[in-house]
């Protein structure tokens, strides 16, 4: 009896053992020495397409691994790719030869390891393709370009072409991000329709593209190719309903006449593509040496730019708004101006744009504020301490909350805020960023004046006015110049002055230089402000020291204004050159 009770314990203990074995998480299999299955448990029936819930998978590449391990009789551990039609199953499998009972048995244990395996692969894949449109990465060309190179026997030319997207960043502001993601996608489209096998198209960063044309005959050839490609992006793209217009700048280099390794290629295309920019964009051109001067002489004024910043080499000049009517000072625009090495003042037509480039424009911003501070009893002693004091802020830093939070904390630390106006383009209004929304409000709560600079020349459009919140609007000098003259510019003028009363905006008219000018402002518009030469050039405030040291009478208020229309003696204290 007690027999009977210690075999059913063992009989119940044996089968326990084969129902966990069954339930496993990990394949199970024991096969015997011609490969005859003995066991399978259910996750291995799964696992080898057994259970009949998928086609079983091709299995012969598994068998011969088991049988050298037998024959070996040593265990391995391999990664198994089994597929099944679409889908590939990938199995982390341990084969083990044991003798048991006197026969050479094989225990081979699988665990799935496909999830694990799909995304070190999708790994793989970004860093050689790029997510968005598919095409190969950076690394992936210059590997291909670098094979070309080194079997560099057959005397055989390939053409490096470097195309940036013009204006990409306006389309990405103006529609938003999403558009601008699905114009890359069609772009790189239309750009890679016609390539050969041979030739690769890669996406390098934001709205760059390299091409690699491989092998050409002749430089012609390459030209036409590059024409017919441009042509195909006039056409425009249609996205998210709305007709989107793109064109491309591309620069050439041909190996080996414009470099013999990678780098060289790509640089002298780039340089290239910098000059087709220049030149009007939407065109292609090949490098040639004379671009390689330019470009050192650009990088020339860079590194003279980070030099000046690095030593504080700026001063303002200021300019004044004034009120056509009283010729009251109603505020001032602070200019800034650059020292450069040999001393010399220059504009910032020359230094603006590449200090935004070049990341350097909110240090520039924040040096502005700064010498405003340091002056602002001169300031106040020479335009009244009533008059507002208007900062230039760039597009790209407007829509910056980063630079815009630290500069409204900066106006604020000055004690007076509310003296302070920020001049922004309609650019940075239209933008689909949160300048309106987020930023804006700030500088509203300190009081901060908001204007619009240079009106009407930008993407806006007189309906966009309507949804901006500004308190003062700046109509473009381009409208202003020979306003009496130009019956078009009046019919403007009208429709801007006219919707900026409605929305309460104070309007200014920029680059008023002649007396013509101003009569015509004054008899046949309601516009009370102006700003140009006519009234004052941007003056430095030290200068204006020297030229009549007697502070009450620089004080340029109404009253210690000659009223005559020619200014020349202004001009002259301002000491201002271009
Ligand atoms: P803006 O803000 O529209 O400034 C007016 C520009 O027109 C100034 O040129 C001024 O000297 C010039 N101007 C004023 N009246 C007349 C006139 O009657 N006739 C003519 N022909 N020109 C006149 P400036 O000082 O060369 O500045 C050019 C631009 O540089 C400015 O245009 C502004 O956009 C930018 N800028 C100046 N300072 C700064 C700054 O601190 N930061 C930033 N981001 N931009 C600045
Ligand atoms: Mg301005
Ligand atoms: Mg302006």
């Amino acid at each position: 009896m007690s027999d009977n009770k210690h075999f059913s314990a063992t009989e119940a203990e044996f089968g326990f053992l084969k129902e966990i074995v069954k339930l496993l998480p990990a394949g199970l299999t024991v096969q015997d020495a011609h490969g005859e299955l003995l066991l399978v448990n259910d996750t291995a029936l799964n696992q080898l397409g057994m259970d009949g819930r998928r086609p079983p998978p091709d299995l012969a590449q598994r068998k011969e691994a088991g049988r050298q391990a037998l024959q070996a009789g040593q265990a391995v551990v391999i990664e198994e790719a089994l597929h099944d039609g679409a889908a590939r199953q990938v199995l982390l499998t341990t084969h083990r030869p044991v003798r048991l009972a006197g026969r050479d048995l094989l225990i081979s244990a699988s665990s799935d390891i496909t999830e694990q395996k799909n995304f070190e692969d999708q790994l793989f894949r970004s860093a050689y393709f790029d997510e968005l449109t598919g095409l190969p990465s950076r690394r992936v060309i210059e590997h291909r370009a670098n094979s070309l190179l080194a079997r560099d026997n057959r005397g055989e030319r390939f053409a490096l072409a470097f195309l940036d997207v013009d204006n990409f960043k306006h389309i990405n502001d103006y529609y938003g991000h999403a558009v601008g993601d699905a114009l890359l996608v069609e772009l790189s489209k239309r750009l890679g329709r016609d390539l050969r096998d041979s030739d690769m198209l890669s996406r390098i960063s934001g709205d760059e593209f390299l091409l690699l044309l491989s092998p050409i005959q002749s430089q012609e050839e390459v030209a036409e190719f590059m024409q017919s490609t441009l042509q195909r992006l006039t056409a425009p793209f249609f996205i998210d309903s709305s007709e989107v217009f793109a064109s491309t700048s591309v620069g050439i280099s041909l190996y080996p006449d414009h470099g013999r390794n990678f780098e060289t290629l790509r640089q002298n295309a780039d340089i290239a593509m910098y000059r087709i920019k220049n030149d009007g964009k939407g065109a292609a051109t090949f490098f040639d040496s004379s671009m390689e001067r330019e470009a050192l002489a650009r990088m020339k004024i860079e590194q003279s730019l980070r030099q000046a910043i690095l030593e504080k080499r700026f001063c303002c000049a200021f300019q004044s708004k004034v009120d056509i009517r009283t010729q009251a000072v109603k505020g001032i625009e602070a200019l800034v101006r650059l020292r450069d090495d040999e001393g010399v003042i220059q504009a910032p037509g020359s230094f603006i744009n590449l200090a935004v480039e070049l990341g350097l424009i909110d240090e520039l911003t924040h040096l502005v504020l700064a010498e405003i501070v340091k002056s602002i009893d001169l300031i106040n002693d020479t335009f009244g301490a009533e008059a507002s004091i208007s900062i230039n802020v760039a597009a790209k830093q407007a829509g910056n909350p980063e630079f815009m939070r630290n500069f409204a904390q900066a106006l604020e630390d000055t004690g007076f805020p509310r003296r302070f106006m920020i001049e922004v383009t309609e650019d940075a209004f239209v933008a689909k960023n949160h300048f309106q929304t987020e930023i804006l409000p700030l500088f509203r709560r300190l009081g901060v004046g908001i204007s619009i600079d240079d009106f009407g020349i930008g993407y806006s459009s007189l309906s966009a006015l309507a949804d901006i919140t500004a308190d003062e609007i700046k109509i473009d000098r381009s409208f202003i110049t020979d306003i009496h003259k130009r019956p078009r510019s009046q019919g403007i003028l009208r429709a801007i002055e006219s919707l900026s009363e409605a929305l309460g905006m104070t309007v200014i008219a920029e680059g008023l230089e002649s007396y013509e000018e101003l009569a015509y402002l004054q008899a046949a518009t309601k516009i009370r402000y102006a700003q140009g030469y006519y009234f004052s050039r941007p003056i430095f405030l030290e200068e204006l020291k020297l030229a009549t040291p007697a502070s009450s009478e620089a004080r340029m208020s109404s009253a210690s204004r000659p009223s005559e229309p020619n200014r020349q003696g202004y001009a002259r204290a301002s000491g201002y050159r271009r």
